[in-house]
């Protein structure tokens, strides 16, 4: 074959995406990612971003990383464990083990690789991995390593607890991973934590929870989903939360027992073999926690905006969510895009999301609500919906 072959491969790949109408395209912002995002000259008022305490944007925090990119330098020089740890990384750890009240944390660059060091560092060959059919797609990846480390992995339908118990109970496997969203992405719901901290209790297993969507948004002081239901922070949980959605920056964290920390720093290849993120962005993220700490006012106003859109769209095709993510199901994909399109060109941004990301027939708009949207921006999408469905 000639070398110019691989490439039309490729391209043949490609146009079958783009004949089943699947060809993804980024939108260029020009201008933060803030409540209006400024796309091709066009002001929109922006549904489609993590950012639920608005603080992407936030000057404050702006300032710590410009401050801290000239104080301690623009890169970290390494990985955590060769020379790249420095104290503005060491200092975040210890806040974010305060705030989620574990004993200790890790941070890393990005949700995706603290996941990949949580389940394949934890389970290998003798172990079982227990896991929601809707769990995000970083999980999904952990556990297929998990898998080719010879690690059993069983998949429950999405919150049954007690297809997760049948599972549980039949199991021999030496060590157990419950492995779970908090919130889950597509569909803003809650996993029912206390029943599986029970289950993990009864059955003696590990419950590793993705708090990417509930952290700084829900429970006392934004503390996140374990706080939400009151749950300890036992020995047993690792608590992985995620620092590019309400706390506005990027990165990720892992909390839990220091032992279990200590075996994740040794031993998890994704923290390992990466080189640290940069020290400013450790220093905005202090600033970030702070204000997410002291916040109750943004979360008030995130869940009064969220109320608001719920009691507009009431006998509408919303799933029951009480969270940020407020999806609103149209079930046929180029329905849902066309929908999509519509409130675009009314310059209001709300995504369509698709199979495979999420199950067939389901095709939704994924409205995400912030607390810097104004009660004016809600009925702004509300009377737009209203007109177009
Ligand atoms: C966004 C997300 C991640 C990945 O986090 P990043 O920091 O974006 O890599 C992991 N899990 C869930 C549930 C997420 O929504």
């Amino acid at each position: 074959m000639s070398e110019s072959a691989l490439p039309a491969q490729l391209a043949a790949e490609l146009a079958d995406i783009a004949a089943a109408g699947l060809t993804r395209r980024r939108r260029v912002l020009d201008s933060p990612a803030d409540r209006i995002a400024r796309v091709d000259g066009k002001a929109m008022l922006n549904f489609a971003s993590n950012d639920y305490l608005g603080l992407a944007g936030n000057a404050d925090i702006a300032r710590a990383l410009a401050d801290g990119a000239l104080q301690w330098g623009a890169g970290s020089g390494a990985s955590h464990l060769v020379s790249g740890h420095l104290t503005p990384h060491e200092r975040l750890e210890t806040e974010i083990a305060a705030f989620t009240g574990f004993e200790r944390a890790l941070t890393f660059s990005t949700g995706y690789l603290a996941n990949l060091a949580v389940t394949p560092t934890l389970a290998g060959r003798g172990a079982a991995v227990f896991a929601d059919k809707l769990n995000h797609a970083s999980l999904i990846d952990a556990m297929q390593l998990a898998k080719a480390n010879g690690a059993d992995v069983q998949r429950y339908p999405h919150n049954d607890v007690a297809a997760l118990e049948r599972l549980l109970a039949a199991s021999t496997a030496a060590r157990k991973l419950i492995v779970t969203d908090a919130v889950f992405s597509m569909d803003g719901d809650l996993a029912p934590l206390p029943l599986m901290f029970a289950l993990a209790e009864r059955y003696d297993a590990w419950l590793v929870i993705d708090d990417a969507h509930g952290f700084g948004v829900l429970g006392p002081h934004g503390a996140g989903s374990l706080a939400h239901f009151n749950l300890p922070a036992s020995p047993r949980i690792l608590l992985m939360g995620t620092l590019g959605k309400a706390a506005g920056v990027g990165g990720a964290f892992v909390a839990g027992s220091a032992t279990a920390i200590e075996y994740l720093l040794q031993k998890g290849r994704s923290y390992i073999f990466t080189t640290a993120a940069p020290p400013a962005i450790a220093c905005a993220l202090s600033k970030s926690l702070h204000i997410m700490r002291s916040g109750d006012a943004l979360r008030a106003n995130l869940m009064a905006r969220i109320a608001q859109l719920r009691d507009g769209l009431a006998g509408k095709p919303l799933l029951p969510s009480a969270t940020a993510i407020q999806p609103y199901i149209v079930g046929d994909n180029e329905a849902a895009v066309a929908l999509s399109k519509a409130l675009w060109e009314r310059s209001l941004w709300v995504p369509a999301i698709r199979p495979p990301t999420v199950p067939k027939g389901t095709a939704r708009l994924r409205i995400s609500v912030s607390a810097a949207h104004t009660a004016a921006d809600i009925d702004q999408l509300l009377s737009a919906l209203k007109e177009l469905a």
